[in-house]
């Protein structure tokens, strides 16, 4: 049967009267009042809230951890960033990507998150109809953004690589990666980052992490809320505005946000925009009318792949495949602002005044 404690304690015959005993309670619970008061206002690994910046895969990158003060949470994260930069880098000498591309038609051993990436980048492709296709890399080469200030490429050369573009000319076994044309070559840029966030959200939420973003170059990835079961508000860039001038902003709990834009990598010259979507059929930046479109999607490697893909497929086709597939909406802004959501995109309806926050 219960018994209240404290008449436990007073069976227990120690000699105390009721007035001492009642003296003491109130000793011992102001104590307890004390110990809490001091408790909540000591700074707890609970309340911590720890980020750092870094630069990698071209692109300045940002880690945010809430309810943690590990900072070698965050370390680690870089450190698994180089690793990937180093391997699907394709302009670093002994990466995987590089060792494809210089493979001259041999088959090329490469590791399993590279094998991974090219498998996900094949099914985009179809997925695409083409549209998506990492073999772009030799106009990739010819354009060179973002180095190129202003230099329009001679038409000659661009029609030379033509041939030597197309995803069937891709092959993956196992981890065995050929190249049928020696003059092919494969660029991971519209896919990695995507992937690289995926990965290391996994590693944190292992690690018990329940809150904070991974942002790489605007590719946001959320796990979970803010603390308070907040959802994330992000911001979705105005194209050719300031990085901090935003066009609607967007709340997500979890969910990865990527936005392809052609304002992120380009030059104008002669009026006309020169940017690094770049259409696989004709080896020139895509000019459908679209800015950007932005991906909300589960993992950010899909959000990442269908970012590019539906750019460079345009207003209606990009909406078509985001309509077909389950889990994923989108956002497409046109060259005059408009814009254009998929049907289950969660609309922030009073963003136009909101600021750029998290
Ligand atoms: P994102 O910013 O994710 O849209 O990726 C753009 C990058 O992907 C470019 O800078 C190129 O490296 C690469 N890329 C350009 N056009 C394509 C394409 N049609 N398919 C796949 N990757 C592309
Ligand atoms: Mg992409």
């Amino acid at each position: 049967m219960y018994r209240p404690l404290i008449s436990g304690i007073r069976k227990s015959g120690s000699g105390f009267s009721h007035s001492r005993f009642f003296l003491a309670a109130l000793f011992l619970l102001s104590l307890l009042v004390l110990c809490l008061g001091g408790c909540q206002r000591k700074p707890s690994a609970a309340s911590a809230q720890i980020s750092d910046v870094g630069f990698f895969f071209d692109t300045v990158v940002e880690l945010r951890l809430n309810g943690t003060d590990k900072q070698d949470l965050i370390d680690e994260c870089f450190r698994k960033m180089g690793d990937y930069e180093a391997i699907l880098s394709r302009t670093r000498e002994g990466s995987d990507v590089w060792k494809i591309n210089q493979s001259a038609g041999e088959p090329v051993e490469v590791s399993d998150d590279t094998a991974a990436l090219i498998e996900l980048a094949q099914k985009y492709y179809e997925l695409s109809d083409g549209a998506f296709d990492i073999t772009v890399a030799p106009y990739v080469t010819i354009w060179d953004f973002p180095n190129n200030t202003g230099n329009v490429p001679a038409k000659a050369s661009i029609a030379a690589a033509r041939i030597h573009v197309g995803s069937s000319l891709l092959h993956l076994d196992g981890n065995t990666v050929t190249l049928d044309d020696p003059r092919s070559s494969i660029d991971l840029g519209g896919i990695a980052k995507g992937y690289v966030a995926d990965r290391l959200k996994e590693f944190l939420v292992g690690k018990g992490v329940e809150s904070g973003y991974i942002n790489l170059g605007g590719n946001m990835l959320t796990i979970g809320t803010k603390p308070g079961d907040v959802p994330w508000n992000i911001g979705i860039r105005r194209p050719f505005g300031e990085a901090s001038d935003t066009i609607t902003t967007v709340k997500v709990d979890g969910l990865s946000v990527v936005t392809s834009g052609t304002y992120e990598r380009c030059f104008e010259k002669d009026g006309t925009i020169y940017h690094h979507i770049l259409d696989p059929a004709s080896g020139y930046p895509v000019w459908n009318g679209l800015s950007s479109v932005t991906i909300l999607s589960e993992s950010s490697v899909d959000g990442d792949a269908l970012s590019t893909s539906c750019f460079v497929l345009g207003l209606d086709r990009g909406m078509e495949l985001v309509e077909s597939l389950d889990g994923v909406e989108a956002l497409f802004i046109t060259d005059d602002e408009e814009l254009h959501y998929s049907t289950g995109f969660p609309r922030d309806t009073d963003s136009a005044t909101s600021p750029s926050s998290f």
